[in-house]
């Protein structure tokens, strides 16, 4: 039987694309040290498969442990072979992803990311497993003007979160030039996912308070927060507030599950794609649609710009939806819907 190692599946992008790695009929290892996520992952699975024909206590194996520990991820793989799952490809998610975090630690970014992923590598290679999606990131990018990015467009990562990230493509680049031949590699640059699975069990689900805008907005309508605190009103763009490219987290999902049919039907190569929607949209925006989407109200005030923050970040998806065949078909409304339900679904988090 042939498995899929998911590190860092328990979270947010993880547990929706384990759902999918699922549906599709894979059997899948998760390795996850639930810094930023909870080990409830199955019942959230099993209530999401309700009706799925297959037992997903037989498909999964979840096992805590971390990347920062080579031993760790060498049991993921032994235990492979002790039960006849051979791990064929891993789809690597974990790691941090705070932009602030990552500038007031830096030292705890490099070590996870970049130190883990150098394990993961490394325990890959002893093991012949040389298929990897890897999350990489629009922090990557140089954002100087308000184009589309393109993915080979300049890259400068403006905070220790997205060097990271650049400093990984960079190694996985180096790994397929010393074997061209064996090494079969996807980094997938996503640019701002949000929302949630539609039937509301599975959703970003951070241990602390999230950085990112979108758990904020739903924690402030939920009433958790008194309001939204929008960094900066007075970037060069049409409203004032940042531009993002927010893509809906099953879209993000599906093109995976895409990159790894084509990586697995295809010659070794490594591939760098933009998964982003192409569309722009501004803090406010946001804002006001997820209001009116879901008929709730939403305080926000302004505060100054942030550290690390880029005015415009936008994708151009072409190069990805030719390349995989993969399209995003979920708009703006759905990830507002759907992100909001999930919330109103998980008023407690599993994590607290
Ligand atoms: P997340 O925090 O929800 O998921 C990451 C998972 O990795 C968590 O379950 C966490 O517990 C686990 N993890 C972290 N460090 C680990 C370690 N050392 N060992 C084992 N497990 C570890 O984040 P996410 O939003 O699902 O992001 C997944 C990946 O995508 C991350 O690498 C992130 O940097 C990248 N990414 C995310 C975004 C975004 O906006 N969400 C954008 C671009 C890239």
């Amino acid at each position: 039987m042939k498995s899929i190692l998911v590190t860092g599946g328990a979270g947010f992008i993880g547990s929706h694309t384990c759902l999918l790695l699922l549906k599709k009929g894979y059997d899948i290892f998760i390795l996850d040290s639930f810094v930023n996520s909870s080990e409830k992952l199955i019942q959230k699975l099993s209530s999401t498969l309700e009706g799925e024909n297959f037992d997903i206590n037989e498909k999964i194996n979840l096992i805590k442990g971390d990347i920062k520990n080579k031993d760790d991820i060498e049991k993921v793989f032994q235990l492979s072979f002790k039960i006849r799952k051979t791990i064929i490809a891993v789809i690597h998610f974990a790691g941090l992803k705070s932009v602030s975090d990552s500038i007031l630690k830096p030292l705890t970014y490099w070590e996870n990311n970049v130190y883990g992923t150098i394990n993961l590598l490394n325990i890959m290679k002893k093991y012949k497993c040389k298929n990897i999606v890897f999350s990489s990131s629009a922090a990557v990018y140089q954002t100087k003007s308000k184009k589309l990015l393109n993915e080979n467009d300049a890259c400068n990562p403006i905070n220790p979160y997205g060097f990271t990230k650049l400093t990984i493509e960079n190694i996985l680049k180096d790994v397929i030039k010393s074997e061209p031949l064996e090494w079969r590699i996807a980094c997938l640059r996503y640019f701002n996912p949000i929302g949630a699975h539609e039937f509301g069990f599975l959703g970003e689900d951070p241990t602390s308070k999230p950085t990112n805008i979108f758990p904020q907005i739903t924690k402030v309508a939920m009433g958790k927060y008194n309001n939204i605190q929008i960094f900066g009103s007075d970037w060069p763009t049409h409203d004032g507030t940042g531009v993002r490219d927010y893509i809906h987290v099953m879209d993000l999902a599906e093109g995976h599950l895409s990159a790894l049919d084509y990586l697995l039907n295809d010659i070794p190569q490594i591939l760098i794609l933009n998964l982003g929607t192409g569309l722009g949209t501004s803090v406010l925006e946001l804002i006001n649609t997820f209001q009116k989407v879901n008929n709730i109200s939403v305080p926000y005030i302004f505060k100054g710009r942030r550290s690390g923050d880029n005015a415009f970040v936008v994708a151009n998806n072409s190069l990805a939806k030719s390349v995989l065949n993969w399209e995003p078909k979920r708009n703006l409304e759905d990830m507002c819907r759907d992100g909001w339900n999930w919330q109103l679904k998980n008023p407690m988090r599993f994590n607290n």
